[in-house]
């Protein structure tokens, strides 16, 4: 069986990403396709309140890192602080001070500290839990420790080392930085979720931007495609992106998703839409992986 990896992300929170995400691997589930959902919003996760899974198994994710600095080894020479990139080291007067929340266990305090004064150890950084939703659908989702935030890109790699055969459906965090690059740098599908609003274009252009600068060619959906103007469908024509889906900005859909349900489960009037959209995802899904 071949493996797919579809990405559904977005330039901003609150497009509707976890409402194609969710829909979209039910309703490749109902089709009888084996589809796995990770999802990669690991500081703020809730496909599960969706598609609300058993879960059966939970795992501590501990990594290996700098947990704080041997006073008595350390003769303060700042070399620690010079090398970090993440200011998670800071030598002030007499003391040297360690912000593990700002770490991102590059290990290079490790590298240059000359007397081995940095102390290692393994810390948790989050806890990933395995269920199934629906009978079919493999569910993986995490949760990353407080204070860990550095930590993200970290955790998403354990989340996306659960992919299986068959569909997997990852449901990126929005925005652009280092979270998303880890979720959508190796799929072979970003779908970019906008709304059509003024915010939503310029959000979206910076999305697109990120995936092209990683090798990723992405498609829109466009989500409340409620159309004041023509603004992003002028901007997709000429960056060339094709807008593979187009969900209506319909009072129901809102008031299913506020309620934590599905909308291919509440409102059979937009089964064929979601169908469409989901045949229309593994196509270039396909294509892209071909290629
Ligand atoms: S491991 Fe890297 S990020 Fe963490 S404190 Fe050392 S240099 Fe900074
Ligand atoms: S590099 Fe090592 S010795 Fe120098 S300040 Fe940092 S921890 Fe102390």
């Amino acid at each position: 069986m071949n493996q797919y990896k579809i990405a559904i992300s977005s330039g901003k929170g609150g497009t509707g990403k976890t409402l194609v995400s969710t829909n979209a691997a039910a309703v490749l589930a109902d089709q009888g396709k084996k589809v796995t959902f990770l999802d990669c919003d690991v500081e703020e996760p809730n496909g599960h309140l969706f598609l609300k899974p058993q879960i059966e198994k939970e795992e501590d994710i501990m990594l290996f890192s700098p947990i704080g600095i041997d006073e008595e080894k350390c003769t303060r020479c700042g070399k620690c602080a010079d090398a970090c990139a993440y200011n998670a080291i800071v030598v002030a007067g007499d003391k040297v001070l360690f912000f593990p929340e700002l770490c991102h266990v590059c290990g290079a305090c490790e590298i240059v500290c000359p007397t081995n004064a940095i102390i290692t150890g393994n810390k948790k950084i989050g806890t990933i839990k395995h269920g199934k939703s629906r009978g079919l659908i493999d569910f993986h989702y995490a949760l990353l420790k407080t204070a860990e935030g550095g930590m993200s890109p970290r955790l998403i790699e354990k989340v996306k080392a659960c992919s299986g055969k068959g569909i997997n459906i990852y449901d990126s965090p929005p925005g652009t930085a280092c979270p998303v690059v880890a979720t959508v740098k190796d799929v072979d599908l970003c779908v970019l979720v906008t709304d059509p609003t003024p915010f939503g274009v310029n959000d979206l252009k910076l999305a697109v931007d990120m995936c092209r600068k990683i090798g990723q060619e992405p498609v829109v959906l466009v989500n409340r495609a409620e159309y004041l103007d023509d603004e992003l469908k002028n901007y997709c024509r000429q960056a060339g992106l094709e807008i593979i889906a187009e969900i209506p900005d319909d009072r129901e859909i809102a008031e299913v998703y506020s309620r934590g349900d599905l909308v291919i489960d509440k409102l059979p009037r937009y089964s064929e839409l979601l169908n469409n959209l989901t045949e229309r995802m593994l196509e270039w899904a396909k294509k892209n992986k071909k290629k």
